[in-house]
């Protein structure tokens, strides 16, 4: 890791949990690696990228380095985790975390997740076994490995890193620059293959047999397109350590069945507990425009073939997990009836974008417009909502106290938008919007001319 070359600082006073806000247990129990072998303290975290950057990171922000993945040994007892966990016991919070600490993707936050619900029972100890330096003797006990980026989907707001079928279009269209996407490059991405395969996929493995893992974040890529999936899944099975652990995915639901095993009816039900996070950003063909290759119909039944096992397993154990885009707004108010009718739970974020020409990012539109949308949508679903849903009203309202990019980014702003809205035109052509049914961007924001006339000017 290219952070801390600190290696002689100790820790100076431990401020105890209780009054500690800066304290997360993720650096002692779980531990990420991006499908092109990016290692991070988790998902959300934003650290300097070792050679590529993540879809968190702010666009242009460092240099594309080498390709020097590390194993999960050189990673964990690093310069750079040492130097966190030190921050960390001491009530620093690292900037890395400011994703948590500033509530950027969701009022709830990761770090309350792993600190609350996840694993509490490991927080003296990440105390106790770690020595000054931030060395500490503890091990993962949650991964979030993305072992590819294998997906069948091309979600608009996702990109190449995390599916291969985007990678695939931007390919087939030269859309990619080996200079700038030196991963795609080919021999660089044989390696990166050779290392997940052969060093990070067999780290998995160990975790899996040893017996000690409590938690899987299952994500991609699609992960349920992954054969490695159903294999490690029934591997925990059968050695009988499924009954400790608890897993989690994100995942588009368009395969829940793999060589006649079914992810609800014959895996999920040997394991402690589970929270299968269906995406879903919009219904019908909204969704299907903002997803592509999402099949609205088919998710619903594959989405309504894990709600017999809600009543035991509990309301988080499926879950609509949506993601607020501009064009998604508009089919909110249905996804939120659906959600009611079904009596499920939904999670709600807002597309990650640090940069204007994220112009499916809500915060695109001018802020009149936003919030007239904004103010519609919760007339609608407010006075339906319940405990279930009303994380959708908290985040539509929270939205209107934010900035938009109007006003973030007053110089690059135009110049953002014209940027993103030319790509979102190519993507257009690629993807044959407007025919078989499908829908425009343009038809869909013609649903408020005010939009409408901000997008094509
Ligand atoms: S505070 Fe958030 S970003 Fe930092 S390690 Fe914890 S979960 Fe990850």
């Amino acid at each position: 890791m290219a952070n801390g070359q600190d290696d002689d600082q100790k820790i100076k006073k431990r401020i105890p949990f209780s009054k500690n806000n800066a304290f997360c247990i993720a650096p002692w129990t779980h531990t990420y690696i991006s499908p092109q072998s990016e290692r991070r303290m988790c998902c959300a975290s934003r650290e300097q990228h070792s050679f590529m950057q993540q879809y968190i990171d702010q666009a242009g922000e460092g240099k594309t380095a080498s390709y020097q993945p590390l194993t999960l040994e050189e990673h964990w007892n690093s310069d750079h985790m040492r130097s966190i966990r030190r921050k960390m016991l001491s009530g620093e919070a690292p900037a890395e975390c400011m994703v948590c600490n500033e509530q950027v993707l969701n009022i709830y936050t990761y770090k309350s997740y792993f600190n609350k619900v996840l694993f509490p029972h490991h927080i003296q100890k990440a105390y106790d076994l770690t020595d000054d330096t931030g060395r500490t003797s503890m091990r993962p006990v949650s991964y979030d490995y993305r072992l590819a980026n294998t997906c069948n989907f091309k979600c608009r707001m996702c990109g190449e890193p995390l599916s291969s079928s985007w990678e695939q279009e931007k390919r087939q269209y030269s859309e990619w620059d080996p200079n700038r996407d030196i991963w795609m490059q080919p021999h660089i991405n044989a390696e990166i293959k050779k290392f997940q395969r052969e060093v990070v996929e067999q780290e998995f493995a160990r975790a899996i047999t040893s017996g000690t893992m409590e938690e899987i974040y299952w994500v991609g890529g699609e992960p349920l397109m992954w054969e490695q999936h159903w294999r490690y899944m029934q591997d925990l099975v059968d050695l009988g350590f499924s009954k400790n652990v608890h897993v989690r995915y994100n995942t588009n639901l368009s395969k829940i069945v793999h060589k006649g095993v079914h992810l609800f009816d014959d895996i999920l039900p040997h394991f402690k507990s589970y929270n299968v996070c269906a995406s879903i950003d919009a219904a019908g063909k909204v969704g299907e425009f903002v997803r592509t290759g999402l099949n609205w119909e088919k998710w619903l039944e594959n989405f309504k073939s894990g709600l017999p096992y809600m009543k035991k397993r509990g309301a988080d154990s499926l879950i609509m997990d949506v993601t607020l885009t501009l064009p998604g707004l508009f089919g909110m108010k249905e996804l939120h009836d659906l959600a009611i009718e079904l009596d499920v739970k939904m999670y709600v974020k807002i597309v990650f974008a640090f940069d204007p020409s994220i112009v499916l990012s809500p915060f695109a539109a001018p802020k009149k417009v936003l919030h007239s949308i904004l103010d519609d949508l919760l007339r609608e679903i407010e006075p339906k909502a319940n405990s279930k849903t009303m994380v959708l009203v908290e985040t539509l309202k929270e939205m209107k106290n934010r900035p938009t990019f109007e006003e973030a980014y007053p110089d690059t702003y135009q110049e953002g938008f014209l940027r993103g809205r030319d790509q979102q035109r190519r993507l257009a052509r690629y993807r044959k919007d407007g025919e078989e049914s499908r829908l425009t961007i343009e038809q869909i924001y013609e649903r408020n001319p005010a939009l409408s006339q901000w997008w094509n000017s």
